[in-house]
C-alpha cells in the first residue's frame, strides 16, 4: 500500500538498547519503510537514550534509504555543546530536526542547561545555522501537563513557530476534537504551519496507561474500560487498538489533517494494521 503524497506520513523510532533489539528495529524499520513515508525521526535522550545512540540509529535509517531526523532536546545542555552536534549532524547529511525542550530523568534535580524553552532552541538553530535544518516543534492539543493553561501553552506553541519551526507533530490523543480545536486555535493566531497529528498505536494496556499518564494524554473511560476487560488477552487488544485508532486517523484525515506521524513503537505490526484499515484514497 503506497500512502499519497498528500499525505505526509512521517514515522518515530527510539535508538535500540543492544544488538538484538537493533536487528529487530533494523527488520521492523524495513517492513515501514515500504509504504514510503516522507521522514523517519529518532527520539533522544528519552529512556536514557544518548546523543550517540540518536546518531548512530539516524546513520543506520538513512543508510536503508530515508531521510532520517534526529530530535534534540536542550535541556542540561550548553551553548556549545549544541553547536557541536548540529555541526556533526550537518556534516552527517541531515536536514531536518525535530526540536524540544526535553524533560530532566524523574527524581533527578539538575542543570536545566543554558535555553530554557523549545522555542529558545529553535531560534538557537535558526541563528546557528539559516536555513540549513527543516525544524518540527512538539505540539499538545490535550495541553502540556506543566503548562499553566490551554491559553498560555498555545502561546508557548506560537512562540516556537515565530522563531522559526516549519513544521509541527502532537503528542498523542484518542479524541479527534481536541486536534481539531487546537488547530483552530492555533491559526486564529496566525499559525499556518502543517500540525501533524502524533498517533499512539493501542497493544498494550499497562504500557498505555503509564505512558498516558506521564504525558498527559487522556484515554477515554469507554477505551480504558474495553482494554481492561481485555485482560491478558493481547490479540484482542491488538485489533481492538487497530481499529479504533485507525477509526481516529480516518476522522483526521478526512477533516483536512496534513498527515500521520507514528509512534512506532520499533514495531511495524501495528502500525501496519492501522494502514491496512484506512482508505487513504489511492483504491488500493
Ligand atoms: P516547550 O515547548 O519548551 O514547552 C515545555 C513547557 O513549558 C510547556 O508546558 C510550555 O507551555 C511551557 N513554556 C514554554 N515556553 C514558556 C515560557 N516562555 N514561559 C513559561 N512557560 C513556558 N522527549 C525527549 O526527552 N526526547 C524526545 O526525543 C522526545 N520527542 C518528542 C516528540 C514529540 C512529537 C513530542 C510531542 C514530545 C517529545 N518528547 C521527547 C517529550 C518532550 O520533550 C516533553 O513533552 C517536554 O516536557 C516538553 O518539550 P517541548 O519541546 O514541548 O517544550
Amino acid at each position: 500500500m503506497t500512502v499519497p503524497s498528500t499525505v505526509a506520513l512521517s514515522l518515530e523510532f527510539f535508538p535500540p538498547r543492544d544488538i538484538a533489539a537493533q536487528e529487530r528495529l533494523v527488520r521492523a524499520a524495513k517492513q515501514l519503510l515500504a509504504t514510503h513515508p516522507r521522514y523517519v525521526s529518532v527520539t533522544f535522550g528519552a529512556g536514557g537514550s544518548t546523543r550517540t545512540g540518536t546518531a548512530d540509529t539516524v546513520r543506520m535509517l538513512q543508510n536503508l534509504g530515508c531521510d532520517a531526523a534526529p530530535h534534540l532536546s536542550c535541556i542540561g545542555a550548553t551553548r556549545d555543546s549544541l553547536r557541536e552536534i548540529l555541526t556533526a549532524y550537518r556534516e552527517q547529511g541531515i536536514r531536518r530536526l525535530v526540536a524540544l525542550r526535553g524533560d530532566l530523568p524523574s527524581g533527578m534535580g539538575g542543570d536545566a542547561g543554558e535555553l530554557r524553552y523549545a522555542a529558545d532552541l529553535v531560534a538557537f538553530i535558526r541563528q546557528e545555522t539559516g536555513d540549513a535544518f527543516h525544524i518540527e516543534v512538539a505540539a499538545y492539543p490535550e495541553m502540556h501537563p506543566q503548562a499553566s493553561s490551554p491559553h498560555a501553552d498555545l502561546n508557548h506553541f506560537v512562540a516556537k513557530v515565530n522563531a522559526g519551526a516549519n513544521s509541527a507533530i502532537t503528542q498523542y490523543f484518542f479524541n479527534s476534537d481536541a486536534y481539531f480545536d487546537f488547530v483552530d486555535r492555533a491559526q486564529s493566531k496566525g499559525v499556518t504551519i502543517p500540525i501533524v497529528p502524533g498517533i499512539m498505536p493501542i497493544t498494550n494496556h499497562t504500557q498505555l496507561v503509564r505512558f498516558s499518564e506521564m504525558c498527559g494524554a487522556e484515554i477515554p473511560r469507554w477505551i480504558r474500560l474495553r482494554l481492561a476487560e481485555f485482560g491478558d488477552d493481547k490479540a484482542s487488544i491488538r485489533a481492538f487498538g487497530a481499529d479504533v485508532v485507525s477509526e481516529l486517523c480516518q476522522t483526521l484525515l478526512d477533516n483536512g489533517a496534513p498527515g500521520l506521524h507514528f509512534y512506532t513503537l520499533n514495531q511495524a505490526e501495528a502500525p501496519l494494521a492501522i494502514w491496512r484499515e484506512l482508505d487513504l484514497g489511492t483504491g488500493s
